[in-house]
């Protein structure tokens, strides 16, 4: 039975990770493997920011997509001895698409073009990865993303087409000679052969759609923290490992903003009880992480999601109305078609609150909008917090100074807007 690998960016960084990522393949050698693996390094925001150039018609567009592919062929140049291996010109063809893509007027929107650029930072450490893999003896198939992951043509977040998707990844994989099967996240392509992505950090949903379409035993995702912690310690320190906590536990601790999973990753696991590890690619020793259905531990230790730069805004109606059912209606028919989510809200009589995450390009003009029809206060800078499975006590050492915009609490879970 096939088991399913997913190694982030920051996993394939330098030479130095990737000879750690052969290391780690290695080891698991006789398996029937698929890795999927994301951009090098900070690759995905380098070519953000390429795109952006090109539509702003700056000609450092170019310059900086050299510093792309100036940063991957120089990691080439560690990890192959020989200069005629054939992955320097995979690279250089790659880097030829990009090149044409920026020569000439942007074509299609934004999304479109975006799509067709970004996803090549994707390509190219594949590339890297399975060419690599083949010189230290692990045989392996470099499998396009793109021919089995078939997804509508929502540009930067494209719905999958799951039965067209099982469809070609079983077929493609049962026809492979390799053991080993290399491909990318993040991307798929529309029926029309255009590349679509996933959506931010979305190669965790990749690796969800490839275990869930192959009845996979297992999947890994390898980090570079020792599995999911209770706690983002960029924020807390003494934070604890979950041992062991359910895909419903996991989805909701996704859902509040823990950022070590991508959200979408879990309801395909769950639907085929497929067990979900969280390792260290620093230290694959080590166990790590175990989403399951087993729900047995997820009240053990309390988590903590902080979500920084929080916008808190009360709307109230202007002639002093109930904030009724047709009222929330337009307010959230606005949200959505601002693209604008929602990450706690609270009603009362006259007064309806949200807080949402701050992205001035497009509130500035949402916030236009709303206040031609109603009455609309806000805070800026707020954080959110979440603590699941919390005690009065934890919360208490947590709030202790803090000022409380707005409070939420249910049996395991209570929520904080602060400042
Ligand atoms: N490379 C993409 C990103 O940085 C996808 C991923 O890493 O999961 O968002
Ligand atoms: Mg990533």
């Amino acid at each position: 039975m096939m088991k399913v690998f997913k190694f982030g960016g920051a996993s394939v960084k330098d030479a130095a990770s990737v000879r750690n990522v052969a290391q780690i393949i290695q080891s698991f050698k006789e398996e029937h493997l698929v890795v999927v693996v994301s951009a090098m390094g900070k690759t995905t925001n380098a070519f953000e920011e390429v795109l952006s150039l090109f539509f702003n018609r700056s000609e450092k567009a170019f310059d900086k997509l050299e510093g792309i592919k100036q940063f991957h062929f120089q990691i080439c140049k560690e990890l192959f001895q020989n200069e005629d291996d054939p992955i320097f010109s995979d690279l250089h063809n790659t880097f030829v698409e990009a090149e044409w893509q920026l020569e000439d007027e942007p074509v299609g929107t934004y999304d479109f073009e975006y799509d067709q650029l970004i996803g090549l930072g994707e390509q190219l450490s594949t590339k890297i990865v399975a060419a690599y893999l083949k010189s230290v003896g692990l045989n392996n198939l470099w499998l396009d993303a793109r021919d089995v992951i078939r997804t509508d043509n929502t540009y930067r977040k494209a719905s999958v087409d799951w039965n067209e998707t099982e469809r070609l990844i079983q077929e493609r994989i049962s026809k492979a000679k390799e053991n080993i099967i290399i491909s990318q996240g993040f991307i798929g392509s529309s029926s029309e052969n255009f590349t679509t992505t996933l959506g931010r950090e979305g190669s965790d949903f990749s690796a969800a759609i490839f275990a869930s379409t192959l009845n996979a035993k297992e999947i890994t995702i390898w980090k570079d923290v020792e599995g999911m912690l209770n706690a983002d310690p960029k924020y807390y320190s003494n934070t604890v490992k979950l041992d062991n906590i359910s895909y419903k536990e996991a989805v909701e601790l996704a859902y509040f903003g823990a950022s070590v999973i991508h959200p979408k990753t879990i309801k395909p696991l769950q639907n085929k009880n497929i067990p979900l590890y969280v390792k260290s690619f620093l230290h694959p020793e080590k166990e790590g992480s175990l989403i399951d259905q087993n729900s047995d531990g997820d009240a053990n230790v309390p988590s903590y999601i902080h979500k920084e730069n929080q916008m808190l805004i009360s709307i109230s109606s202007k002639d002093y109305a109930f904030m009724d059912e047709v009222k929330l209606a337009r307010i959230f028919t606005l949200f959505s078609s601002y693209g604008l989510t929602v990450n706690i809200m609270q009603n009362s009589a006259i007064s309806f609150s949200v807080a949402l995450d701050y992205q001035k390009e497009k509130i500035d003009q949402f916030m236009l909008e709303l206040k031609e029809e109603f009455l609309v206060s806000y805070n800026l800078g707020a954080t959110l917090v979440t603590v699941q499975h919390f005690t009065e006590k934890l919360l208490a050492n947590l709030l202790d100074g803090k000022t409380i915009l707005m409070e939420q609490k249910t049996r395991s879970t209570a929520r904080f807007v602060i400042i």
